[in-house]
């Protein structure tokens, strides 16, 4: 029996987890080293120094790509860290299409940094097929997909936006952190690669801040190899440990998430303060049918519209169970108003937010207190 034969959660725990050879240590150790006696001159055993590769980074690379249906994955310092690597496989010249609702990180990167060397990009609503079209040009290389999108949570068919870009001949990425291999595999549904902000859902409890690609595109798993030891935007063995940690209870966590947040947005949407509520689980929603059929539950966000910017921002700072924090996909549950906290950098761009909006990140609490929670802010 190959790990390829086992289901998510039997993979989660032991694809590439083998116990060790010395000793049958059921976790995987944290080598905490930066080098590696060498048997011979320029024999190295595997690795040779270890931002080129380490034990622990290495098994989480390999659950983490077993979990996404890919063949390689690479994990690196933050999501961006590993955002930054994969644009920098691309040449100057070369252009992007990114959803018009992309993660502010992602759009702050490529505005304010990569602009600079060279890669040029346009923003389009990947909902809408013909806005792709008309935004490919024929420099174009990458289409660059977040779906549930983050605080809108607009949803992209994945296979059909993959589709459009393969037609052009351009790759497509989709960043998954949102909704986790646990709730959604891209590349089963034609993504060219993966990328993840591991400090949120898979590292999962608030504790490290990680990235990482996962990609089955043999010349990117080419390049990317080389990348990560020439560009050094590496985890450390701690980092790689807790990661590989969080990724063992991702997908019991999620169940939980989805429940919680499946019962916060029912209640809100009940609630005469509450304009209006953004959540894929509503069969109202714009992306619903898109997502039931390319996820298998709808995620652990929920995002709501009060009356005003004042009211937003009071119910942010009467929670209790609710940390007012920015991040989101630990197990304890996060409020924030994005307009003046995440979404600050892309006031006045095509990314802005609305200025009443709030966004939950619902934790694994039981439903009932954070409703109550909830009841009581919204009062
Ligand atoms: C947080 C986040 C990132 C960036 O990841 P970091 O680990 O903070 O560098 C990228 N994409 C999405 C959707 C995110 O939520």
């Amino acid at each position: 029996m190959t790990d390829d034969d086992l289901r998510f959660e039997t993979r989660a725990i032991h694809a590439g987890q083998d116990p060790d050879a010395p000793y049958g240590s059921v976790n995987v150790p944290i080598y905490q080293t930066s080098t590696y006696a060498q048997p011979e001159v320029g024999a190295p055993k595997v690795w040779d120094y270890a931002r080129g590769g380490n034990p622990t980074r290495e098994a989480f690379q390999q659950a983490l790509a077993s979990l996404e249906d890919g063949e390689r994955g690479f994990a690196f310092a933050s999501g961006l860290g590993a955002e930054a690597t994969l644009l920098l496989t691309l040449h100057p010249g070369d252009h992007l299409v990114l959803a018009d609702d992309v993660y502010g990180g992602t759009y702050r990167l490529l505005s304010k940094v990569l602009s600079d060397w060279g890669l040029r990009f346009s923003t389009a609503d990947l909902r809408d097929p013909a806005a792709l079209s008309a935004a490919l040009t024929p420099a174009t290389k990458l289409v660059w997909i977040e779906t549930p999108s983050n605080p809108l949570l607009k949803i992209v068919d994945i296979g059909a936006v993959c589709a459009i870009a393969h037609e052009h001949g351009a790759r497509a990425v989709v960043d998954n952190t949102f909704a986790t291999p646990a709730l959604q595999r891209p590349l089963a549904l034609g993504a060219d690669a993966v990328v993840h902000s591991v400090t949120k859902y898979i590292g999962g409890h608030s504790d490290l801040i990680g990235g990482a690609i996962v990609t089955s595109d043999e010349e990117w798993i080419e390049r990317l190899g080389f990348l990560v030891n020439a560009v050094g935007a590496v985890p450390g063995p701690m980092d790689s440990y807790l990661a590989l940690r969080g990724l063992k209870t991702l997908a019991v966590r999620m169940r939980a998430h989805c429940a919680g947040a499946r019962a916060v947005a029912g209640y809100l949407r009940t609630h005469p303060a509450v304009a209006a509520v953004l959540y894929p689980g509503f069969d109202d929603h714009p992306g619903h049918d898109v997502a039931a059929r390319q996820m298998q539950e709808f995620g652990g966000m929920v995002s709501f519209r009060v009356a005003s910017a004042e009211k937003a921002i009071d119910v942010a700072r009467r929670t209790r169970l609710f940390f007012l924090a920015e991040s989101l996909g630990g197990v304890e549950s996060l409020i924030e108003v994005p307009g003046p906290m995440t979404h600050a950098s892309v006031a006045g761009s095509p990314l802005e937010v609305p200025a009443d909006l709030v966004r939950l990140s619902v934790g694994i609490e039981h439903p009932d207190d954070l409703i109550e929670d909830l009841d009581h802010a919204l009062a």
